[in-house]
């Protein structure tokens, strides 16, 4: 409509210029060196239009000449980037979609169109070990190591790929040099620990963690129980190399951080009551079975007694179960002292009770030596060691990671090698 409107006015114009020339007839005299042209006023207006048009024309090309290739050029280079960024973006939807070939193909084209590693790499590492090609997604990797903006990424996998091959060496490299790079990320603080802890080395791994906190890469109620698992062979390692002192040291921060802890709270109190502190030894059992009543809280109780008699271990057992009547361990605690103490009557009331609460294989074992020492080998010791051998099994301390049941506490599963995952399955009550 307005492009119409322009059109009849310059018709317009050129038809009002037209007959004000007619009615206005003259000529024009050109004279140029010893030329002379002269023509009807008409003819010579045309003239200046035609020249004025064919300037006007070779002004365009002589633009479109200079800067053509240059916008060419630019404009071939944008497609190319376009298509890049396309291929890339497809590249990583594949890679979260696990399609390992279509991965792949757009690593390749992205990386053919963009020509900048520091995006393409990533991409190609993802495909590569997609695909199962862990020597190529490491050759990848190791290329992003040498840029900034990929380093800490490059790292990550090159750390879980050294964790997989079980390569501590270069773990702890990735893990300590991430670390650096990015102190409040706490994956590469607990990849250290997790590795100083493999190698036995409690008192750095515990000091990854403390410098993980510092930095607040790992919330304290996060590091505070694996920090405790770590103190507490930190304890033991002191214990069998002779470092009373330091084993002390170390049990009481174990248990200061985690005081539901069983093993924590078990040798913080051996420890004390070694050095005499009797008294320090029971409260510190007493914290911890209100906790989480435990066999080896219950047997460390009558051990750290300063009076070892047998009655006075009976009524020191007493005062366990007192604390918390419905829990088992105390029963069977007792039950055990009263054996020991020839109090078969008492005995044999707690196991029952002990029965009651967790029938495990433990109680008819203690109910067979009981009968037996009242009434000698007969049909009801018999019938106890019957029930034993039918009775669930006593529990176990267990690696929630790999299944395997340990006699003892560890920090380490020697199994599996995972950092405090032996926990104490929950029965009774
Ligand atoms: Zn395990």
């Amino acid at each position: 409509m307005r492009k119409s409107l322009i059109f009849f006015l310059k018709i317009g114009i050129l038809v009002a210029a037209a007959v004000w020339l007619a009615q206005r007839p003259g000529r024009v005299t050109i004279e140029w060196l010893d030329h002379v042209a002269e023509m009807p006023v008409g003819i010579a207006a045309i003239l200046v239009l035609l020249l004025a048009w064919i300037a006007a024309t070779l002004g365009r090309l002589w633009r479109i000449l200079r800067g053509g290739p240059g916008a060419l050029g630019r404009r071939r280079n944008s497609n190319r980037r376009e298509g890049g960024f396309r291929a890339l973006s497809q590249g990583w939807v594949a890679v979260a979609a696990g399609d390992a070939d279509i991965a792949t193909k757009s690593a390749k084209a992205a990386e053919k169109l963009l020509r900048e590693p520091s995006l393409t790499l990533p991409l190609a590492a993802h495909a590569a070990e997609l695909r199962g090609d862990a020597p190529a997604a490491a050759t990848y990797y190791k290329a992003m190591l040498a840029k900034p903006s990929t380093e800490l990424a490059a790292r990550k996998a090159l750390l879980a790929q050294a964790m997989g091959k079980g390569d501590r060496p270069a773990a702890l490299d990735h893990a300590r040099r991430a670390l650096e790079l990015r102190p409040k990320a706490d994956w590469p603080a607990k990849a250290l620990a997790e590795l100083e802890a493999g190698g036995g080395n409690w008192l750095e791994a515990d000091a990854a963690l403390v410098k993980a906190q510092k930095s607040k890469a790992l919330a304290k109620e996060d590091a505070a129980p694996r920090r405790a698992a770590l103190l507490i062979e930190e304890a033991r390692q002191a214990v069998s190399t002779g470092r009373p002192e330091s084993a002390l040291q170390a049990a009481q921060a174990a248990f200061d951080l985690d005081p539901a802890r069983v093993p924590a709270a078990a040798l913080l109190a051996r420890l004390l009551a070694k050095a005499g502190k009797h008294a320090k030894a029971g409260k510190v059992l007493e914290q911890t079975w209100r906790l989480s009543p435990h066999p080896d809280l219950a047997k460390a109780w009558g051990e750290v007694s300063a009076d070892q008699n047998a009655l006075s271990l009976v009524k020191r057992y007493e005062g366990l179960v007192a604390l918390k009547p419905g829990a088992a361990d105390a029963h069977f605690a007792l039950g055990e002292a009263a054996i020991n103490a020839k109090l078969w009557g008492v005995a044999r009331s707690h196991l029952e009770k002990t029965r009651e609460l967790a029938a495990t294989q433990r109680v008819y074992r203690r109910l067979a030596d009981v009968a037996r020492a009242e009434k000698g080998e007969g049909p009801e010791a018999h019938g106890f060691l019957n029930q034993a051998m039918s009775a669930a099994a006593d529990p176990r301390w267990r690696c929630t990671s790999c299944g395997t049941t340990h006699g003892d506490w560890h920090a380490v599963c020697d199994q599996c090698k995972s950092v405090d995952t032996i926990t104490w399955p929950k029965v009774g009550r």
